[in-house]
């Protein structure tokens, strides 16, 4: 890639405190300088080398620059509203099913690390309509949105309340990160193609019961299911090799369900199915009951 790898002006690079872990969010520039606590470092010491390089501050502290990660930058960003963590994230892009060339609608669009993530599953071809109502919050995701892919993403924000109904049709997938998504399954059924898939992210259980329902309930939805994932880092140092100490334990909620012919859905659910390698059928011996 020739010049083109190395860190150029302009670009945001993320600043990892060597010795500590902390991490800076910092967007070169010539003439200027990242402050810590132990001196400084001047933009131009970076500028022009490839990413990886440990710049060292007037003091003597080591800093690892690197071009962040899409997860990474999410985390860094200015927020105004909670973000979907990066383990949702990526829960999200597969079971969702997002990709190339679709149309995904989503609300809200809060500090957009959500639509960064849709933006690049559905690539140019692709794209993503964003309904929010806080004008403030749309304004730090765009400067979130351009910040990272530039200017020009197939990206169309709607500045209205998306409970008051969705205009899009034929829409392949719709995400909503919002409190109230049963107030949406109606226009969501009127939105959504057959086949397409519907995601909903909520923190609580009530919230993820009552839409469960809503959805199982409805002619125009099947195959619903709510689950939740966990992340848990390990301590992995010489002999000490155990969980670490601290974890995310909560975050929240997905549920999901496919658009369907009138009738083919409002089941009274599904059997959860087997475990790879077992039978979907009871056997005479059921093992520990699980459900
Ligand atoms: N998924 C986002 C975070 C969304 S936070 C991210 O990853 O960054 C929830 C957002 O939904 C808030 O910004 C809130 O203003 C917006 N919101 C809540 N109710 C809404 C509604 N009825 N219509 C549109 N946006 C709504």
């Amino acid at each position: 890639m020739g010049d083109a790898s190395l860190l150029r002006p302009g670009e945001a690079v993320l600043l990892v405190d060597l010795r500590r872990g902390k991490r800076h969010l910092v967007t070169l520039r010539a003439g200027q300088a990242f402050h810590s606590d132990r001196g400084f470092i001047p933009h131009e010491a970076m500028i022009g080398l490839p990413e990886g390089v440990v710049a060292v501050t007037t003091k003597g502290a080591r800093y690892l620059a690197l071009r962040p990660t899409l997860a990474e930058y999410v985390l860094e960003m200015p927020r105004g509203a909670q973000i979907i963590y990066p383990k949702d994230l990526a829960t999200i892009a597969l079971f969702a099913d997002v990709g190339p060339g679709q149309l995904v609608v989503e609300a809200g669009l809060g500090s957009g690390a959500l639509t960064l993530v849709l933006l690049r599953l559905v690539g140019p071809t692709g794209r993503v309509v964003s309904y929010e109502t806080r004008e403030e919050f749309a304004r730090r995701a765009q400067r979130n949105i351009e910040a990272r892919v530039g200017p020009g993403a197939p990206l169309t924000v709607r500045a209205q309340d998306i409970y008051l109904g969705i205009e899009e049709r034929e829409v392949d997938r719709l995400v909503l990160d919002l409190p109230e998504p049963w107030r949406l399954v109606e226009s969501a059924a009127r939105a959504l193609r057959p086949g397409g898939v519907f995601c909903a992210y909520v923190p609580t259980i009530p919230q993820s019961q009552r839409i469960h329902e809503a959805l199982q309930t409805h002619a125009a939805f099947a195959l619903v299911e709510t689950f939740e994932t966990l992340l848990r880092p390990w301590n992995i140092a010489g002999p000490s090799v155990r969980p670490a100490h601290r974890m995310v334990a909560h975050t929240g909620f997905l549920t999901l369900a496919r658009r369907v012919q009138p009738d083919a859905g409002g089941s009274p659910g599904i059997v959860p199915s087997a475990a790879p390698g077992e039978d979907a059928e009871p056997t005479e011996d059921p093992g520990p009951e699980v459900a």
